[in-house]
C-alpha cells in the first residue's frame, strides 16, 4: 500500500512526487513513456521566472539553454510592437524531467514506467485502487491512500472517476488550443533584436484564435523553437499552418517536432474530491491567453503535495481535510486564470485589423500587458488610458466590447475570489453560477464554445 500513487510523470507528477517523498511518504508514480524519454514533451520551453521563485525551486545551469529579458508582442503585419519586460528562460525539457526525475527517485520514489492506466475501482465513495498495464506485459493493481492525477490534458484518471463528483467536470472543445512546434537549428540566425526576447505573433491567419511564437534557444538566435497554437474548433490545423506559413521562413536543420493540445481556460471548479487531486494539464492550471503551463503546473504540484503531506501526517485524506488546496491555488494563480479565460474569448474573435490597430496605436504598452498578465484583470489605470486613446481615436464600439470584456472580468474573478466555496458542500451551486455567467458571457460578445468533450 502506497501513501500516494501519482499518475503522470510530466512536471506536475514528478515535482509532487518529489515533494511528498522528500517529507518521507512512499510515492508510486506511474508513467506510459519509458523511463528515458520522461521529460520528453512537445513545448515552447519558455518560463517566468517567477514561477520558480514563488516555490523557491533553483534549476542547474545546464537545463537553461537561454534566458529572456522580456515578451515581444508583434502586430499582423510584424511593423509594430510591444515589449513586455519581465525574465525568463528557455528550459531543455528533457532535461529538466530527468533532473526531477533523479531527485525523486534519490528519495525514494518508486517509478512504474512504461504502465498505461486502464481502470480504476471505487468503493464506498473513495477510489480503492487503480489498474495499470505495462506495455507487452500485465495488468497490476496499485492500492494507495491517495492518487493525484498528473496525466496532462487528456486526464487518465479524473475521465474514468463517477461523472457525479465534480472532480470529474468535462470539458469544452473551445478550451483548448491545439499547437504545433519545431525545433530548428537554422541556416541563418534570426534578428539580433529578438535573441534576447520570446516573440509571439499575433496573426488570426497564420494562428487563429492562437498566436504563433518564435522562442530563441541559444544566444547566438541559430535554433529557435518555433510553433503555433489554434483555437480547438475542428476546423484549423496547426501542422498545416506551420508548413504554409512558417517552414519557409526557418530554414535549416530539424532538431525536434511534434504537436500536442493545451488548455486554455480557468482551473477545475475543483482540484480535489474524496481521495484524489489533480494537478497541471489535467486540472486546467494552465494560462488562458498564452497557455504556457510549466511554471504554473510547478505551483499547483507545490501546493497540492505540501498539504497533503501535512493531511496524511495527521489521518486520511478527505475532500473536507483537502479543500484548503483549492482555496490557496485561486490565491495563488487560479482567480487570475479565471479573469484572463474571459479576455482569452475576446481576444480570440478579434481580427488581424483589430490587433494592428491596437498595437500600431499603442493601446496597451508593455506595462500595461505585464499588469494585465499579473493581475488577471483591466486595473482601472489601464481601462481609462485606453478608454480615452479609443475616443480620440474614434473607435467606439471597440469602447464599448472593452467595457463588457471588463465588466465580465471582474464578474468572474470576484466569483472566484469571493463566492468560492469554503468547503465541499456549496461547490454544486457555485459551478452552476460559473457555468451561467460563462453562457450569458459568450452569447454577448457571441462566442460559439463548442461542445464537451468526448472522453
Ligand atoms: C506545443 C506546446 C507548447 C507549449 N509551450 C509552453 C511554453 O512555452 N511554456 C509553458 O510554460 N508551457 C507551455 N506549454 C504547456 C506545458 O507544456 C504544459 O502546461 C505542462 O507541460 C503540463 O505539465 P503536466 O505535468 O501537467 O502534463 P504533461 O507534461 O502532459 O505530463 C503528463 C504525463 O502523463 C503521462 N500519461 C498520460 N496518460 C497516461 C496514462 N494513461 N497512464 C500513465 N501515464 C500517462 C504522459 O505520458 C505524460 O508524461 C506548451 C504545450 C504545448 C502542447
Amino acid at each position: 500500500m502506497f501513501d500516494v500513487a501519482v499518475i503522470g510523470a510530466g512536471v506536475g507528477g514528478l515535482y509532487s512526487s518529489l515533494v511528498l517523498a522528500e517529507r518521507g511518504f512512499r510515492v508510486a508514480l506511474i508513467e506510459s513513456k519509458s523511463r528515458s524519454r520522461i521529460g520528453d514533451k512537445t513545448c515552447g520551453d519558455a518560463i517566468g521566472l517567477h514561477h520558480l521563485e514563488h516555490i523557491g525551486l533553483s534549476l542547474p545551469d545546464d537545463i537553461v539553454d537561454h534566458r529572456y529579458r522580456g515578451v515581444k508582442i508583434k502586430s499582423p503585419s510584424e511593423k509594430h510592437e510591444i515589449i513586455v519586460p519581465g525574465e525568463g528562460i528557455s528550459v531543455n525539457r528533457v532535461k529538466l524531467g530527468q533532473w526531477l526525475l533523479k531527485n525523486a527517485l534519490d528519495h525514494g520514489v518508486e517509478l512504474l514506467d512504461e504502465h498505461f492506466l486502464v481502470g480504476v475501482e471505487v468503493r464506498d465513495g473513495r477510489v480503492d485502487s487503480v489498474r495499470v498495464k505495462k506495455i507487452g506485459g500485465g495488468v497490476v493493481e496499485v492500492r494507495a491512500r491517495f492518487y493525484i492525477d498528473a496525466s496532462g490534458a487528456k486526464p487518465a484518471l479524473r475521465s474514468k472517476l463517477p461523472p457525479e463528483w465534480p472532480i470529474s467536470e468535462r470539458p469544452l472543445t473551445t478550451d483548448f488550443n491545439i499547437a504545433y512546434r519545431e525545433v530548428v537549428d537554422l541556416e541563418d540566425s534570426i534578428d539580433s533584436e529578438d535573441i534576447p526576447y520570446a516573440v509571439i505573433y499575433l496573426n488570426q491567419v497564420v494562428a487563429p484564435g492562437g498566436y504563433w511564437w518564435m522562442f530563441p534557444k541559444n544566444s547566438s538566435g541559430t535554433v529557435v523553437n518555433v510553433g503555433l497554437g489554434v483555437i480547438n474548433n475542428g476546423v484549423y490545423n496547426p501542422r498545416h499552418n506551420y508548413e504554409k506559413y512558417l517552414r519557409g521562413r526557418f530554414k535549416g536543420r530539424l532538431v525536434h517536432a511534434g504537436g500536442g493540445i493545451v488548455p486554455t481556460r480557468r482551473p477545475m471548479p475543483t482540484l480535489v474530491w474524496s481521495n484524489v487531486g489533480t494537478v497541471g494539464d489535467a486540472a486546467y492550471t494552465v494560462n488562458p491567453v498564452h497557455g504556457g503551463g510549466i511554471g504554473s503546473t510547478l505551483e499547483a504540484a507545490n501546493i497540492m503535495s505540501t498539504h497533503l503531506s501535512r493531511v496524511l501526517e495527521e489521518g486520511e485524506p478527505t475532500t473536507e481535510n483537502m479543500w484548503e488546496v483549492n482555496l490557496k491555488y485561486l490565491e495563488a494563480y487560479g482567480v487570475k486564470q479565471a479573469g484572463l479565460d474571459v479576455l482569452r474569448m475576446y481576444l480570440q474573435k478579434l481580427s488581424n485589423e483589430d490587433f494592428e490597430w491596437i498595437i500600431r496605436n499603442r493601446l496597451v504598452d508593455g506595462s500595461a500587458v505585464y499588469e494585465i498578465g499579473v493581475k488577471g484583470s483591466l486595473a482601472d489605470r489601464v481601462v481609462s488610458a485606453v478608454s480615452t486613446m479609443i475616443k480620440l481615436l474614434g473607435r467606439p464600439s471597440l469602447l464599448n466590447e472593452l467595457r463588457i470584456v471588463r465588466n465580465y472580468m471582474n464578474k468572474v474573478m470576484s466569483l472566484y475570489r469571493d463566492e468560492y466555496p469554503r468547503g465541499p458542500a456549496g461547490i454544486e451551486e457555485w459551478m452552476a453560477k460559473v457555468e451561467a455567467l460563462f453562457s450569458e458571457y459568450s452569447r454577448v460578445i457571441d462566442f460559439d464554445r463548442g461542445e464537451k468533450v468526448k472522453w
